[in-house]
């Protein structure tokens, strides 16, 4: 449904760790933003994770899912917590609930090399990187989570490749890299990375892939094997566009990719549905550094900007879509100009990187 212009609600999950830390920082940033670009955007935080698990019992209560599922979007900080666990050992994971229940196959996880930001890679061309990880996040080795069979001789997970989940992540791939070759003004470049040559469902993910390639003659389309891209990812990520994969893989992958750029903290990302968005920091909720106030709120800001721009996609007014332009803008402007957070070995905590990124957005 499109959204009537200047009206949008966005229910706000900041979860635990530092999920809340870096939420403030995007309410901050987007409550600039709002106010600069004239947007009518209505927050309601909704409380859910692993901390409401242990005071209620429940991780999302239904009243709270279907609170988020009736907003435009969904901006949400990271759940769960090591020590807080459900009876079989599980991590309680409510955002991945959300990703199932509301349909979101489409993982979208950019990485960027942002300037300034030392680089884990000493070549040159790393500064480059420029590549989006579009990870299934509704079947693949997940679809059996919560449904493994586990008897005292053996553990069983099942994974799961579906036809029409597989169009659709295809259909999205090429639809973005459209996009990105428009706006980038160079071809844009599909590659599938799969285990094709060892499993009979990534040789049906294959087909079904290449299939859809035809539609969009425009695109280069390639296939790669899931153990040769942990290679190249390190060898040569800057040869690298769109890259669809099976939802473990990009689990694995996007860590990967994220350390080649400066860390979890540099990783935005948003679960896409076709009625449904969920946006979010790749990174977890970092028990380690929660409640010193040095998280790093990129992943965050960044996540908050590809929310402004899909909301513009869908009909909020060209003012959300400058508003994310203008972010995306300022976080590159505040590490070039110095800014230095503490994951990258700077002094700069959660609250001094806002004030870094407030600083250049126009007043
Ligand atoms: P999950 O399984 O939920 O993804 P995890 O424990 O595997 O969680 P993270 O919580 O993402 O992973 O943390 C991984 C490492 O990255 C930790 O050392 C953490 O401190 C660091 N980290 C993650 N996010 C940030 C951030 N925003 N700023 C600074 N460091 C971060």
């Amino acid at each position: 449904m499109p959204l009537g212009s200047n009206s949008v609600r966005i229910a706000v999950m900041p979860g635990d760790g530092i999920g809340t830390e870096v939420t403030e920082a995007a309410l901050a940033v987007l409550e600039r933003l709002a106010q600069r670009h004239g947007l009518g955007i209505a927050t309601e935080t909704l409380a859910a994770g692993a901390f409401h698990y242990r005071e209620t019992g429940t991780a999302m209560d239904e009243a709270t899912f279907r609170r988020a599922e009736a907003a435009d979007a969904i901006l949400l900080g990271a759940m769960g917590w090591p020590d807080i666990r459900y009876s079989d050992g599980t991590e309680i994971a409510p955002q991945l609930d959300l990703r199932f229940r509301l349909n979101l196959y489409a993982g979208v996880r950019p990485f960027r090399a942002l300037p300034g930001v030392p680089l884990a890679l000493a070549d040159p061309r790393a500064r480059e990187m420029d590549l989006v990880i579009l990870r299934e996040s509704t079947e693949g080795l997940f679809f059996s989570r919560g449904r493994g069979v586990v008897t005292e001789e053996m553990a069983e997970e099942t994974l799961r490749i579906t036809r029409p989940v597989t169009e659709r992540l295809s259909r999205f791939a090429f639809r973005l890299a459209e996009r990105r070759a428009a706006r980038r003004g160079r071809p844009g470049r599909v590659t599938l990375v799969d285990k094709a040559n060892v499993f009979r469902a990534f040789a049906f993910m294959r087909a079904v892939f290449d299939e859809v390639a035809r539609e969009f003659p425009g695109v280069s389309a390639a296939h790669h094997y899931v153990d040769a891209m942990a290679l190249d990812l390190v060898r040569r990520p800057w040869a690298f566009d769109v890259l669809p994969m099976e939802n473990m893989f990009g689990d694995i992958l996007s860590d990967l990719a994220a350390g080649l750029i400066g860390g979890m903290g540099f990783a935005p990302s948003a679960d896409v549905g076709d009625a449904h968005a969920v946006f979010q920091p790749a990174h977890g909720t970092a028990p380690d550094i929660a409640g010193k106030g040095v998280a790093n709120p990129t992943a965050m800001l960044l996540s908050a900007a590809m929310m402004l721009d899909w909301l513009a996609g869908r009909g909020a007014g060209e003012g959300f879509a400058e508003a994310a332009a203008e972010l995306e803008a300022a976080v590159d402007a505040a590490f070039a100009g110095g800014l230095r957070t503490a994951d990258i070995g700077g002094r700069d905590g959660t609250a001094a990187a806002t004030r870094a990124v407030l600083d250049r957005i126009g007043g």
